[in-house]
């Protein structure tokens, strides 16, 4: 295969790390070794925020029309190697080509969209109401921040952190996830030909990673942390955040109920659950998780689901024709299995699929009917591609059972619109999908409310999470 960047990128120099360790890059869809990636030590992470502080005042001070140029140039580079960029992600994460397609597509405008918001910071003017003075706004940098990514959108979830860092005028050091290096190190060597200056992205991939993470967070330069991963890390780093008062920024886990009304139509219903649950493979914190379908539809949904779901091919992404790829691991297929093994023990029926692969991290796409509600599987993130039915005969109950839960990031309704848009109103969950399948957009806020995140990524709001205000007081 062509090679691709694998070692740590560090004051505008990659390098290998300073004990030159390196470790595996899987391929899941064969467990091939595709390549081996450094490993960073306490020495280099401490480089890498050294280099970003030091970068922090030049960057800060480049006009905003800089950044943007900067960011629209990564934005057209990652247009024309958009097939590269694709194949990496197939490659390393196991996903199907249409899916890194669609990543690829998606990652790249948060460099478009912020490249459009660099030059629209806000501030603000206004005069005392006693008249004595003039109140002066401005929105300056927050400063080194500490991106931290996962694997199943390796390429999306760093574009979404580092755009707005960028176009606020904040160095960063983006950390990803152990799963897909190759992905970030290729998106960091586009930042670097475009010519971002040295230090203000760095790359670090620490093994283990918590001991240095907490470490890079304790130094008193780094002043914001960007996380997207799991609600049980999350919480770890908020604990680590509060000992130096860092601000944090939290995608984390999900649990997206999809409510079928009864008055939905269910061709468009079940075309927009195959999209809220299949894209990605189901490897989505945003990713359908729990059906309840009102009794008077229920069967004609499920004997719909049942018929998409029987015709997925599903095979390695880099054959384009396949459907559904690979999970990211055997790992997470053998967890996927298990869920579904214990769904079936607690009276779960399986429709269609249910079987993991003999050779590589597959598993069949799945319908499973006769879930119950507080079941393993419905309480649980499946991250895989298994739609899970439970019936429901009251729309205030469905409501109920969709509010149950500790997280409350993506929900989504199928019904008439008026009726979809009052329960979309009352369903605890920062975004909800009306009649539709998918919601990112850059220019939407994404994040959740109560367990699943704090702040939001994408919009006009993405930027202030890297932004903080400054008084200044002026005589009238
Ligand atoms: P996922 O379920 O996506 O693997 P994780 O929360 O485990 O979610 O991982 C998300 C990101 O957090 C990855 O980059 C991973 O390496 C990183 N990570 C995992 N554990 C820690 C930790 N204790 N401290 C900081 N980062 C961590």
């Amino acid at each position: 295969m062509t090679s691709y960047r694998s070692d740590l990128f560090i004051d505008g120099s990659w390098v290998p790390g300073s004990a030159g360790d390196r470790f595996d890059v899987i391929n899941p869809a064969n467990g091939s070794v595709l390549s081996t990636f450094a490993i960073a030590t306490e020495a280099d992470c401490m480089a890498a925020v050294d280099a970003a502080a030091a970068a922090g005042e030049a960057w800060a001070a480049t006009a905003p029309r800089v950044r943007s140029e900067l960011l629209r140039a990564a934005y057209d580079v990652l247009t024309e190697e958009v097939e590269t960029f694709a194949e990496i992600m197939v490659l390393e994460n196991g996903k199907s080509w249409s899916d890194a397609m669609g990543e690829a597509n998606y990652a790249k405008e948060f460099f478009r969209w912020f490249a459009e918001e660099a030059v629209r910071i806000p501030g603000d003017y206004r005069l005392s109401p006693a008249g004595d003075k003039r109140i002066v706004v401005d929105s300056q940098p927050i400063g080194v921040s500490l991106l931290i990514t996962p694997w199943n959108f390796p390429a999306a979830m760093a574009t979404r952190k580092l755009a707005p860092a960028l176009a606020a005028g904040c160095t960063t050091i983006l950390k990803p996830a152990r799963e897909t290096p190759l992905t970030a190190a290729y998106m960091v060597d586009v930042l670097d030909r475009v010519g971002v200056p040295a230090g203000v992205v760095n790359l670090v991939t620490p093994v283990p990673t918590g001991p240095l993470v907490a470490k890079m967070i304790a130094r008193p330069e780094v002043r914001k942390l960007s996380f997207t991963g799991s609600t049980e890390v999350g919480r770890d780093l908020l604990h680590a955040c509060a000992d130096s008062v860092v601000s944090a920024s939290m995608e984390l886990g999900g649990n997206a109920p999809v409510i079928v009304l009864p008055g939905a139509d269910i061709a468009q219903a079940v075309e927009g659950a195959l999209l809220a649950k299949m894209r990605n493979g189901g490897s989505a914190c945003t990713a359908a998780n729990r059906f309840y379908v009102h009794d008077s539809v229920h069967d004609e949904f499920v004997a719909g689901m049942a018929q998409a779901l029987s015709a997925y091919s599903v095979g390695p992404g880099i054959d384009r024709g396949n459907d559904l790829g690979a999970l990211v691991s055997v790992g997470e297929r053998d967890k996927v299995a298990a869920l579904v093994e214990t769904a079936v023990g607690e009276g779960a029926k399986v429709v269609v699929g249910g079987r993991s692969s003999d050779e590589g991290a597959f598993y069949d796409a799945t319908l499973l009917t006769d879930v119950a509600h507080g079941s393993a599987i419905n309480r649980n993130e499946i991250f895989g591609p298994v739609t899970a039915v439970v019936r429901y005969t009251d729309v205030d109950e469905a409501v109920r059972m969709a509010n149950d839960t500790i997280y409350g990031l993506m929900a989504y309704v199928f019904g008439e619109e008026r009726e979809a848009t009052s329960v979309a109103r009352r369903l605890e969950a920062g975004m909800v999908a009306v009649n539709r399948g998918v919601v990112s957009d850059p220019a939407a806020p994404f994040g959740g409310v109560k367990q699943s995140g704090l702040g939001r990524e994408g919009g006009f709001e993405g930027i202030r999470e890297f932004l903080e205000e400054k008084y200044i007081a002026l005589t009238a």
